[in-house]
């Protein structure tokens, strides 16, 4: 399984991206400012796309997408979420408004764009791979993917969320994760405002991780606020010593095998 962290910053700025996430060639996970570093022929063989949740930095650059897309599409561009996702997306994006209802053009029997509704626990399988969608807890309604694919290890995202015994629960409901990509949006001293925002800081996610059943082979950091990314890394480092911690950057590639 490839996967290339698109975006994974919780802010903007220079080589900073938010978050989406390529796996193999077809199949994003959120559509965030990461996705306009696809090369025209790479955003051709984009086939679905599945939401974590409505905020901005997750779904701003799926519309582009999509009118990028529109004159070179066989088959609608599939795009996985949970029903009140979709909801958001139709109301507040795909309005006319904002941007055209892409759902109805060209027209509604041959549309550029399709939503599927996604139910926690419910695996979707595409060519290769298997998503299970589980329910996070952020202040919008909001789901991680398991991502699994044949001889293959466990890749699993949280997306964001805070820390809350449903959280642990669920991760633990996940059973083997080998790779766990979690957010860690800010540092200790913002603790209160992480839980207000529902985000995790390097002690919360600390004892997330002690808190789990079967703690992961390798943990992947997303979404660090960039003004303050070196004391939430160097925090992270004092916390998390002795774990296999990867704090990622946009564009890097993995091969999970
Ligand atoms: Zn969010
Ligand atoms: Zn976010």
């Amino acid at each position: 399984m490839k996967i290339k962290i698109l975006g994974c910053s919780g802010g903007m700025g220079a080589n900073q991206h938010t978050t989406c996430i390529r796996i193999d060639e077809h199949t994003l996970i959120d559509a965030g400012t990461g996705l306009g570093s696809l090369t025209q022929s790479e955003l051709a063989q984009i086939k679905r796309i599945f939401l974590t949740h409505a905020h901005l930095d997750h779904i701003c650059f799926l519309p582009l997408l999509i009118d990028n897309l529109f004159d070179k599409l066989k088959d609608p561009i599939e795009v996985y979420a949970l029903p009140e996702v979709i909801d958001t997306l139709k109301q507040h994006m795909f309005n006319w408004s904002i941007w055209p209802d892409f759902t109805a053009l060209p027209d509604k029997q041959n549309p550029v764009l399709r939503f599927i509704t996604v139910t926690p626990w419910q695996s979707i399988h595409t060519e290769t791979l298997t998503l299970t969608p589980f329910p996070s807890d952020h202040v919008v309604p909001t789901c991680g993917y398991r991502v699994e694919k044949k001889d293959c290890p466990i890749f699993v995202f949280t997306s964001d969320t805070t820390l809350s015994p449903e959280v642990i629960s669920n991760l633990n409901r996940l059973g083997t994760i080998n790779t766990l990509m979690v957010e860690c949006a800010m540092p200790d001293n913002m603790e209160t405002l992480a839980k207000l925002s529902k985000h995790l800081t390097p002690g919360m996610l600390q004892t997330l991780l002690a808190d789990m059943d079967q703690k992961p082979e390798h943990i992947w950091i997303s979404h660090l606020k960039p003004s303050y990314t070196r004391q939430i890394i160097d925090e992270l480092q004092h916390r998390l010593q002795g774990q296999d911690l990867v704090v990622l950057s946009c564009g890097q590639q993995f091969e999970l095998s």
